[in-house]
């Protein structure tokens, strides 16, 4: 098993699913799980701190660190560049920790690629209407981002048979404890 890939867990689900809620619960409450911080040239919502959620980068400083080989994956996503940098997995593998990425589906099946023992995790919102009422309640996209964001989960939504397992996210303690056993139960 290659020591990076058995270290990292891959976490994928539609915008609003409560994904972030759940990994975030899982950090502060198991000390062997760190985030990685991806990169990003989406604007910074207003609770968001640089380097902590993402780290915010212009459109030209994403794509020199394309060309210097800086990420394991990136994708375009809704408008926006994203990306998972090397440099945030290896450091922290290297300093014991096992590394959550929270990233979408086309990102999750390039890390699988490059790495076939990471664990992969789509966490799935118990229905489309309630995924459009936590995304409307969130309040932090317009209409028309809303819109954009329910027809890609309706998309991502079919790719979770390709993931390790499907966890459902009713309630955020569960599923984080779902994950962290199936974490326990498969390494
Ligand atoms: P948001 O704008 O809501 O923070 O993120 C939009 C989507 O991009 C989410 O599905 C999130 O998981 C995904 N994402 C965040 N960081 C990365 C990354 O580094 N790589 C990829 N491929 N997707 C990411």
């Amino acid at each position: 098993m290659s020591e990076i890939g058995k270290n990292l867990v891959v976490i994928s689900g539609p915008s609003g699913c409560g994904k972030d809620t759940v990994v975030k619960h899982i950090i502060n409450t198991d000390p062997r799980f760190v985030l990685s911080v991806s990169a990003t040239t989406r604007s910074k919502r207003p609770y968001e701190v640089n380097g902590v959620d993402y780290i915010f980068l212009t459109s030209q400083e994403f794509i020199g660190k394309i060309a210097g080989s800086e990420f394991l994956e990136h994708t375009l996503y809704c408008g926006n560049y994203y990306g998972t940098l090397k440099s945030q997995i290896e450091e922290k593998v290297a300093a014991g920790k096992v590394v959550v990425l929270v990233i979408e589906v086309e990102g999750a099946a390039n890390v699988k690629k490059v790495y076939p023992d990471a664990l992969t995790i789509f966490v799935a919102p118990p229905s489309l209407e309630e995924l459009e009422r936590r995304l409307r309640n969130r309040g932090t996209e317009d209409d028309g981002t809303i819109k954009q964001r329910l027809f890609k989960a309706s998309e991502e939504l079919g790719f979770k048979s390709s993931y390790d397992y499907i966890v459902e996210n009713n309630y955020v303690e569960q599923c984080a404890q779902s994950i962290i056993d199936i974490f326990d139960g498969v390494k």
